[in-house]
């Protein structure tokens, strides 16, 4: 057993473990992450990879909480991405992200738009603006007279691209390896120690300031030995991929009144075509539904709503994940990030992808707050290790049943 220190161990290599590892060793912490399976492998890697501007929250009037946090992450997303007018020198690094979309379309029909003045609400929005006929993208060009469509600079990014440039973004141990038994965690006066297994046989015992717990649904476990039961709340999804569509499509189908919409739709290239990643209202409503089911209710959303797009030559899949998140009241989204602390060890859920810069904002502030700060230097124990591996998108894995 060797042994190693670290100002923060971070526990768990999703967007919310390697935006937190990028942003902390810019400020001098030295940090070691740990990751058990792939990079992304959770949640991360599932995604959509939206980094929403908020403009579907605020269709719902108690959202604008929600829609306001997103907003605001906006700039570092567009720093990292390099995609500022006045381009300096990004504070985390992440140009070469493949961007697979710079914006997102909204559309209704003409009867809907009227009925519930969704138009009206979207006009408010400075960064939406109405699409003209010759200037609908190809999704849209064969769509019936009178239906209204909108669009928003609402990027979308590959998040297996992503998850890639995060880990480069920064030097530090980034090590295959999981937590060995349940950690005994010290208060809030002593470090932490915390056991590393890796491949091999290796194992280290990790010496750390802080903890940090960024472990998405593996946090509800790890945070047994902490008093944190009851702190996470899971909101499952049912989301559906059609493979091999005609057209790219990066869409949302607003409900008014809600900041739900009906579907939300991504699309990443394939050898099929355009492989559409399908969620919204109908990965929510979905849960319910069988696979066959599901598979079957969202052909029939589509044909009713985006009839003209010939998805006959496609292939069809549907798999079941939950969203981790910091628990609230009704259960409902939180309107932000959540940082909770115990002692030194913080457990974090960033909510969206998107908030993930904003996450590890908190998540410096609490270490300040705790009196963690930049000391330690490299961690030479852990030369050795293996990095993990990328996580695959959803469409990619060889288990995934296609119909
Ligand atoms: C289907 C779907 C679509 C989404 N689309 C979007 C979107 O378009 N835009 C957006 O902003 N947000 C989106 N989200 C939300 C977003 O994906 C999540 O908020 C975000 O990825 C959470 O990141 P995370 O790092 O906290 O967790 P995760 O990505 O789940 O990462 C947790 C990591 O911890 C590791 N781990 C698990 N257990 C342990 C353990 N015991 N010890 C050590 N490590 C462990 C896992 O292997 C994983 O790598 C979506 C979520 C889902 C499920």
């Amino acid at each position: 057993m060797t042994s190693a220190r670290a100002d923060v161990l971070i526990i768990g290599g999703g967007v919310a473990g390697l935006w937190a590892r990028a942003a902390l060793r810019r400020s001098g912490w030295s940090v070691i992450l740990s990751e058990p399976r792939a990079l992304g492998a959770g949640q991360t890697a599932a995604s959509q990879g939206i980094l929403h501007r908020g403009v579907k929250y605020a269709l719902s009037a108690d959202a604008r909480e929600a829609s306001n946090s997103l907003a605001s992450a906006q700039a570092d997303w567009r720093g990292a991405l390099g995609l500022l007018e006045h381009e300096t020198a990004p504070m985390i690094d992440l140009r070469g992200t493949e961007i697979l979309s710079r914006r997102m379309h909204l559309w209704a029909s003409g009867f809907l738009e009227k009925a519930t003045g969704v138009g009206a609400s979207l006009s408010m929005r400075s960064e939406v603006r109405r699409l003209a006929r010759p200037d609908y993208p190809p999704a849209f060009r064969e769509s019936p007279q009178g239906l209204a469509l909108w669009e928003v600079d609402e990027l979308s990014v590959s998040a297996s691209s992503l998850v890639e440039r995060l880990a480069d973004a920064a030097d530090g141990p980034v090590v295959h390896a999981r937590t060995g038994g349940q950690p005994t965690w010290a208060g809030s006066t002593h470090s932490n120690t915390v056991c590393l297994r890796g491949d091999g046989g290796r194992a280290c015992d990790i010496t750390a300031s802080a903890v940090v717990l960024a472990a998405g649904e593996g946090n509800e476990g790890l945070l047994g030995g902490l008093g944190g039961e009851g702190i996470m709340q899971r909101r499952p999804l049912h989301m559906v991929i059609a493979d091999g569509a005609p057209v790219p499509l990066f869409a949302h189908l607003p409900r008014p009144g809600s900041d739900k919409p009906r579907l939300t739709i991504t699309s990443a290239r394939t050898f099929r075509g355009w492989c559409w990643y399908i969620g919204g209202d109908v990965a929510e409503t979905g849960v319910a539904r069988s696979r066959e089911e599901q598979i079957n209710f969202a052909k029939r959303e589509l044909s009713e709503t985006l009839g003209w797009i010939d998805l006959s030559p496609a292939r069809w899949s549907a798999f079941r994940i939950d969203r981790a998140e910091g628990r609230t009241e009704a259960g409902r989204r939180p309107d932000g990030p959540v940082v909770r602390r115990f002692g030194r060890v913080l457990a974090v859920w960033p909510t969206k992808l998107a908030l993930a810069p904003i996450a590890a904002r908190m998540i410096q502030e609490q270490l300040r707050e705790l009196g963690v700060v930049p000391g330690v230097g490299a961690c030479e124990n852990l030369a050795g290790w293996p990095r993990p591996p990328v996580a695959q998108p959803p469409w990619n894995d060889p288990e995934l049943v296609w119909t």
